[in-house]
């Protein structure tokens, strides 16, 4: 009972996922969603890559948090409009959240709209939201066995972020057994050794979104999108 019950709203979940997809397919602005354990630095990672991607590149944030408008707060603080949902307790966002948040951002015209997911290796995965792609991001300090143990978070993630390489000689952390398991599970997302906090590495992850940003448009012009 309990089983048919979750299955019902995961299918009411991706029916609303769809209409986000096609609300925001009107213009055409890369939704991204991200998502990691807490304290992996999603937060920190979206404050650098908005400051690197610069004016040229106008993007929107979702904030998911359980209680706090801390990370929204971080977000505002660039001049970036950003919507904060408190989940109250919840473990992941769902497609009816970012929804009631679109009707209050002015996301229309923007580059990109970054979805920082509630810090979660495990349901967020399972949670259409309507995004175009989604980023799966692993901290140096959580450990490397992170993709073998939450195998779906990795399997469906477009890319995968390495963040705080910076401490890598502090700790037991190998990129290459993280890259073996990852592999087996997801052989063709690019894989990108950064650390938020210094700016290591943070070109090519940034370099990515924009191939990203020009693919959709691309994309919207020759199927006829309107802008
Ligand atoms: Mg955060
Ligand atoms: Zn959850």
């Amino acid at each position: 009972m309990q089983v048919k019950l979750v299955s019902n709203v995961l299918k009411a979940n991706d029916q609303i996922a769809a209409d986000n997809r096609r609300l925001l397919a009107r213009g055409r602005t890369l939704v991204v969603n991200l998502m990691s354990s807490p304290g992996s630095g999603k937060t920190t990672l979206l404050e650098r890559t908005i400051a690197e991607l610069g004016e040229a590149c106008p993007v929107a944030v979702v904030e998911g948090d359980l209680f706090t408008t801390r990370d929204a707060d971080r977000i505002e603080r660039l001049g970036v409009p950003v919507v904060q949902i408190n989940t109250e307790g919840g473990c992941h966002l769902d497609a009816q959240m970012v929804r009631a948040a679109l009707e209050d951002l002015p996301w229309e015209g923007r580059d990109i709209l970054f979805i920082e997911n509630v810090g979660n290796l495990v349901c967020p995965a399972a949670w259409d939201l309507g995004e175009d792609l989604r980023v799966a991001m692993v901290s140096v300090s959580e450990g490397d066995d992170k993709p073998a143990k939450y195998p779906r978070m990795f399997r469906e993630a477009a890319a995968v972020v390495v963040n705080k390489v910076d401490l890598l000689s502090m700790t037991d952390f190998s990129l290459d057994r993280l890259e073996k398991d990852l592999r087996l599970l997801n052989p063709a997302a690019p894989v990108f050794h950064l650390s938020a906090r210094t700016g290591e590495g943070l070109a090519a992850w940034v370099a990515w979104l924009r191939g990203r940003v020009a693919a959709k448009r691309d994309g919207a012009a020759t199927s006829g999108v309107a802008p």
